[in-house]
């Protein structure tokens, strides 16, 4: 049993197009009696954004993705490529799984000219999984369990939880519309990291709003929501209000950088 805090630290808190302050899809995860640091989406700045978080390269030990778009996995290949950099200590380059939905393996295959090798890395070891659907997958590794349901978004697209040895648990959202799917696997969890692209009048049915991000987190009975995956045209203050309609439990807004903690059967508390 671990002593630390299970930890969430936002490297982007936006999406696809430009917005200040929260770059693309990726979110880091360590603590909490896990080996390392997993990275929940790896979007464009996701590697870049390592240090300014205290980070560091060679903790990276899994990488687990939602779906293909590029704002959540383009600096897969920015990680690989800095994986192999000359000044790193190879002899210190843990191997790194990646974990994603079918397709991860075609993705980063040699097939895909005009990149070279230095974009793939001889160090990982990809695990592509099969969500059976409405029943969703379990995934065992020494360190975490990791459960992946199908949501609503592109096709095969997952949502994902990831409970820590100590007991806390955070679940991830992907990109999904409002789907009980995400409720369920959401189920008690002490975090729902919910992502919140679209404004409170358009229709919850390929991303989230703040009214429905509250909608199924009260569903979960989770004991925390931070929105995030913003567009630049949804205002977090408003989505935060929405959400608080329907959720009575602490929201928050992401920008690149938030820090949560998490602690079984506690509401998160912000980091430093
Ligand atoms: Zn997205
Ligand atoms: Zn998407």
């Amino acid at each position: 049993m671990s002593s630390t805090p299970l930890e969430l630290i936002v490297l982007g808190a936006g999406a696809a197009l430009p917005g200040r302050g929260r770059g693309p899809a990726g979110y880091a995860v360590r603590g909490g009696g896990l080996v390392g640091v997993t990275l929940l989406d790896c979007g464009p700045g996701s590697i870049r954004s390592l240090a300014d978080r205290g980070l560091d390269l060679l903790d990276i030990r899994r990488v687990v993705l939602s779906h293909f778009h590029a704002d959540h996995v383009l600096d897969l290949f920015a990680l690989a490529f800095a994986r192999r950099n000359p000044n790193l200590d190879q002899d210190r380059l843990p191997e790194v799984e990646l974990i994603g939905p079918a397709g991860l393996a075609e993705l980063l295959s040699v097939r895909q000219a005009p990149f070279d090798l230095w974009t793939r890395d001889p160090r990982h070891r990809v695990t592509e999984v099969f969500p059976d659907a409405g029943v969703g997958l379990r995934l065992e590794r020494a360190d975490v369990v990791l459960e992946a349901r199908e949501v609503q978004h592109t096709v095969g697209a997952l949502g994902w939880r990831v409970q820590a040895p100590s007991g806390a648990s955070l679940t991830y959202s992907g990109d999904t519309g409002e789907t009980p799917a995400l409720a369920e696997l959401a189920r008690g969890t002490e975090l729902l990291v919910a992502e919140c692209g679209l404004a409170l009048d358009e229709a919850p049915e390929m991303h989230l709003n703040g009214a429905a991000a509250g909608r199924l987190a009260a569903e979960a009975g989770c004991l925390g929501l931070v929105l995030s995956h913003f567009y630049p045209h949804v205002d977090p203050a408003l989505a935060v209000a929405a959400a608080a309609e329907a959720y009575a439990g602490p929201i928050h807004a992401a920008v690149d950088g938030t820090q949560l903690l998490l602690e079984p059967g506690q509401a998160p508390r912000p980091g430093t």
